[in-house]
């Protein structure tokens, strides 16, 4: 890789972000309050309009937003997204200067983002890898764990920006390490919510209070965040989207792919993925991932119910 023109010793203080969904909504209105001078794109232009007036600037696109900004972030669902926004007609690509730090904080593909890292270095941008977890609360609240790939000096210089945004960030290594951590964090989502599922429907068919359940649990050895969140939402019959199904999906078809790579199996991962193919199958890909409950309540003829509210 060249010399990146930027000067490396002044702070970040232009950072641009796309993709104005669940997550990217609430991480650009964090940069915004921290301070920085932050241009947004989405393609839906309402979005758009909306952080303007909360103080970000909007761009017509990628290349524009990158030709403005020191940092980029994107938070796009997929590899094939973060590839067209970076590399695509009117990419990134396309307006950025020597010396750009791209930090690409969706869910993709580990091999992808080594591959488009390899890219962004030949054109003298800086490529980082740096998913998160947390959910949409973490994003909003500002306190999301940020797992970060890629050359350690962009690590370092993109710190500040990671901090309004996010509470432990942790430098996990080259470039794909931050993805590869992340779906190790997604095999845990997934075999945690199928656990909290299992637990819940079980407990209705015994006939158990289920808000005294929870109460109960939540204060133990079995708690979990997926327990205390995801199970709250179970019992209020919440299934609104804070993480799609599609979004779990696309991620457990990340880790079935790399597993396969690395030649381990994953048994858990893949039990879940196949359960939350049912809802997928029944249209509802958009729906929030608590609602694989549904798939166990259907086999075992019970449903989950109560208040589920915090004592
Ligand atoms: P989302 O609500 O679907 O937001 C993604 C946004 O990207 C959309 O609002 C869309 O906005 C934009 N977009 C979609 N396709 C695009 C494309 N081809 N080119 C440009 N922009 C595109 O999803 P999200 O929940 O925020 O998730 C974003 C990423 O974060 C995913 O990789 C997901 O796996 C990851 N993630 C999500 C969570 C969570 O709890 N939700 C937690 C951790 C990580 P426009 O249509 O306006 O462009």
């Amino acid at each position: 890789m060249g010399e990146p023109t930027e000067d490396f010793a002044s702070p970040i203080k232009q950072v641009g972000l796309i993709g104005l969904g669940i997550m990217g909504l609430p991480m650009a209105r964090n940069l915004v309050k921290a301070g920085f001078d932050v241009t947004v794109y989405s393609r839906t232009q309402a979005k758009v309009a909306a952080l303007e007036k909360e103080g970000a600037r909007g761009a017509s696109g990628p290349a524009e937003l990158a030709s403005r900004c020191q940092m980029v972030i994107t938070m796009v669902p997929d590899s094939s997204d973060v590839e067209s926004v970076a590399e695509g007609k009117g990419g990134i690509f396309e307006g950025a200067k020597p010396g750009l730090i791209i930090a690409d904080m969706s869910t993709i593909s580990p091999l992808t983002t080594r591959r488009l890292s390899a890219a962004a270095a030949e054109r003298r941008f800086l490529w980082l890898d740096a998913p998160v977890s947390g959910g949409q609360a973490g994003a909003i609240a500002g306190t999301m764990t940020i797992m970060v790939g890629g050359e350690r000096a962009a690590f370092e210089r993109a710190q500040p920006v990671f901090a309004a945004m996010g509470q432990r960030i942790t430098y996990m290594g080259a470039s794909g390490q931050g993805q590869t951590a992340k779906l190790c964090n997604q095999i845990l989502v997934a075999v945690n919510l199928l656990a909290v599922s299992e637990a819940l429907v079980f407990g209705a068919k015994a006939g158990l209070d289920l808000d005294s359940l929870l109460d109960a649990l939540t204060a133990g050895a079995a708690n979990s965040w997926a327990l205390d969140n995801l199970g709250r939402k179970m019992l209020k019959r919440d299934f609104a989207p804070a993480f799609m199904v599609r979004l779990q999906q696309k991620d457990l078809r990340l880790v079935g792919e790399a597993a396969r790579e690395l030649q381990v199996p994953v048994i858990g991962a893949g039990l879940v993925h196949q359960l939350l193919t049912s809802l997928e199958a029944a249209g509802r890909g958009d729906d929030g991932t608590q609602a694989l409950v549904n798939v166990l309540e259907s086999l075992a003829g019970v449903e989950v119910t109560g208040k589920g509210s915090k004592q």
